[in-house]
């Protein structure tokens, strides 16, 4: 199947259709609890991180109170969400770096959120679009593979899909486009088992496996 412009453009309406009441899955208040939460969500489950994160905030929920924890009573309560030392650390340095130099506040600015430690450009673009509802793409896991497997935008690294999304998908909807491919690859395109006789994009996927159309 070769996947024209129009076939794209029905891939983007199907996702919008199926996946148009999702939220983000991580549970945050503002735009700093979602950065600590994106940051601890290396390598662990949205679950976990909301778990972990409900605990900490209780205790500390501004860049000033985590840094009068501390950094071992940070990696104490994080412990759960793998990587623990070396997010610890991270996040006291960008609370620090918050604290110094954004008077407490998470700025609203893909450059210099990708300058904070632990912050790379997959989290930079969370945080605006998800945090700051400003149009950005951010390519996970997730992202990455569905837009492989659709070839709604092809390509080897993070950045490559990144672009590719954004040339396929009107920037009005790149911040939503991010939560429906997410939700797609958890629930139906998963990395290992794809379901393509459930899903409702498999007449458009060039991908697909082991389609049976319904009789
Ligand atoms: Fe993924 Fe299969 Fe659906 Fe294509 S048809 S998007 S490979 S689950």
């Amino acid at each position: 199947m070769r996947v024209t412009k129009k076939i794209k453009e029905e891939q983007i309406r199907i996702l919008g259709e199926v996946y148009k009441d999702t939220k983000p899955a991580l549970i945050f208040r503002n735009p700093f609890e979602l950065l600590i939460a994106v940051i601890l969500s290396a390598q662990c489950t949205d679950k976990r991180v909301n778990v972990t994160t409900a605990r900490l905030f209780q205790k500390a929920a501004t860049p000033e109170a985590i840094l009068s924890l501390g950094l071992a009573a940070l990696e104490e309560e994080i412990r759960d969400c793998g990587l623990f030392r070396n997010k610890a650390k991270n996040i006291m340095a960008t609370c620090q770096i918050l604290c110094e130099q954004y008077g407490g506040e998470v700025p609203a600015d893909f450059a210099k959120l990708q300058e904070l430690p632990g912050v790379g450009r997959k989290t930079a673009n969370v945080v605006m679009s998800v945090g700051f509802n400003a149009p950005a793409i951010a390519v996970d896991t997730h992202v990455f593979r569905v837009s492989n497997r659709l070839k709604l935008a092809a390509g080897d690294t993070p950045l490559a899909v990144e672009q590719g999304l954004m040339k396929a998908i009107p920037k009005d909807k790149w911040s939503a486009a991010h939560h429906w491919l997410i939700w797609h690859g958890r629930n139906i395109c998963k990395a290992r088992k794809p379901l393509c006789g459930k899903c409702p994009l498999a007449d458009v996927c060039p991908t697909a496996i082991d389609f049976q159309p319904s009789p």
